[in-house]
């Protein structure tokens, strides 16, 4: 029998999350799976995930990098340190390079627009950028030095919660769904996504948001639980900001699958991580599910051990301990296990080039 993709629409979404029978449950692994597999196949791509800078001028409640987080050490890499993990990504198969950061002004533009040239010049790596909100001319200056794309959580669609956990930098609210509009227009593949879970978010506000990735025609998306910091003013709220009874989303594990498995039947071509947050909340099976319920991208970290425990935007992430040749060996081993294959080249976009 052929298998027919039809996108759920938002009331059918809002149903799967608030679902409570098993066989439904079972249907949206299945579907999703069937659309991944469908749409972009079996492989799984690998990214190379270096945290360039735990330095940040933002006052996120929910990011343990947060400014007024005294308890952390603060890094810049340097330029050679960054240069050097990008031939370890090549030396262990990958793709693609992911640049992260806190947002930080010290990252100057032109120091990084010279990395990403030479990362370019020296290997066949994509490069993605994930350093928060910056400048259209940084951004234009990354993408004429190479940069191919950009990943920016818009976390919730719920303007006033987001500005609350998100609060505004030298008065000026952001506006990250323009910005990922802008970044579009410069020429990028652009990722965006949300965090599951968040004191205020309502289950309504979140399958608004699912149905937004298909509006936003995204490449990419990144989900993932929110996971309390102890050092964040978020962990202390808990659930003060509570919504009437059944309407806060209740953060599980589970629902961080479910909303992969939507991410993927909404926008079928896009590249989905299964992200770290979950395999740090489910261990290592939670990186196996991700991938058997809509995930297609693995981010192994390349970042040095010497940084790694310093970029803790929650608590035990995953794989902190790993070092390159572990995080990667591991997931190679996962990939193989599910019987799924390892992506060549840079795994771009299947929906840059959509068919549907
Ligand atoms: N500064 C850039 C930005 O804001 O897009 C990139 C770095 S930021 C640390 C990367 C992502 O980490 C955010 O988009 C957010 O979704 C996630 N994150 C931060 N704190 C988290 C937490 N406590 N639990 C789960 N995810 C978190």
């Amino acid at each position: 029998m052929t298998f027919i993709h039809t996108p759920p629409d938002k009331q059918s979404i809002l149903r799967w999350l608030l679902s409570e029978d098993p066989a439904e449950i079972a249907e949206l692994w299945a579907l999703a799976d069937a659309t991944r597999k469908k749409y972009v196949g079996d492989q799984v791509h690998l990214r190379g995930l270096v945290e360039v800078s735990n330095r940040c001028e933002r006052n996120c409640l929910y990011c343990g990098i947060r400014a007024d987080n005294r308890e952390l050490q603060r890094y810049l890499m340097l330029s050679d340190e960054i240069l050097a993990c990008a031939h370890k990504a090549v030396e262990v198969g990958f793709g693609t390079l992911v640049l992260q950061a806190g947002e930080d002004s010290s990252i100057e533009a032109q120091w990084l627009a010279d990395i990403i040239r030479q990362v370019k010049e020296e290997t066949d790596l994509a490069i993605t950028l994930s350093l928060g909100e910056r400048s259209d001319e940084d951004y234009q200056l990354w993408h004429a030095a190479g940069a191919d794309r950009c990943l920016l959580r818009f976390e919730t669609g719920n303007r006033e919660l987001f500005d609350r956990i998100h609060p505004p930098l030298a008065g000026q609210s952001s506006d990250r769904l323009a910005i990922l509009a802008r970044l579009r227009e410069i020429g990028y593949e652009i990722g965006s996504g949300v965090m599951i879970g968040i004191p205020g978010q309502s289950y309504e506000s979140l399958a608004d948001d699912i149905d937004r990735f298909r509006s936003l025609d995204l490449d990419m998306i990144g989900v993932g639980p929110y996971i309390p910091h102890p050092d964040t003013p978020l962990a202390g709220i808990g659930n003060r900001w509570d919504l009437p009874k059944g309407e806060q989303v209740i953060n599980s594990v589970e629902l961080g699958y479910r909303v992969i498995a939507l991410a993927r039947l909404v926008c079928p071509q896009a590249n989905i991580p299964s992200t770290t947050a979950l395999a740090t909340l489910d261990g290592p099976v939670g990186r196996e599910l991700g991938l058997q319920r809509g995930a297609n991208i693995v981010m192994p970290n390349l970042t040095p051990l010497k940084y790694r425990q310093m970029y803790e935007i929650y608590p035990a992430k995953a794989a902190s301990t790993e070092d390159a040749e572990q995080s990667c060996a591991a997931a190679l081993r996962q990939i193989r296990a599910l019987g799924r294959t390892v992506g060549t080249g840079r795994g771009d976009s299947p929906n840059l080039h959509k068919s549907i």
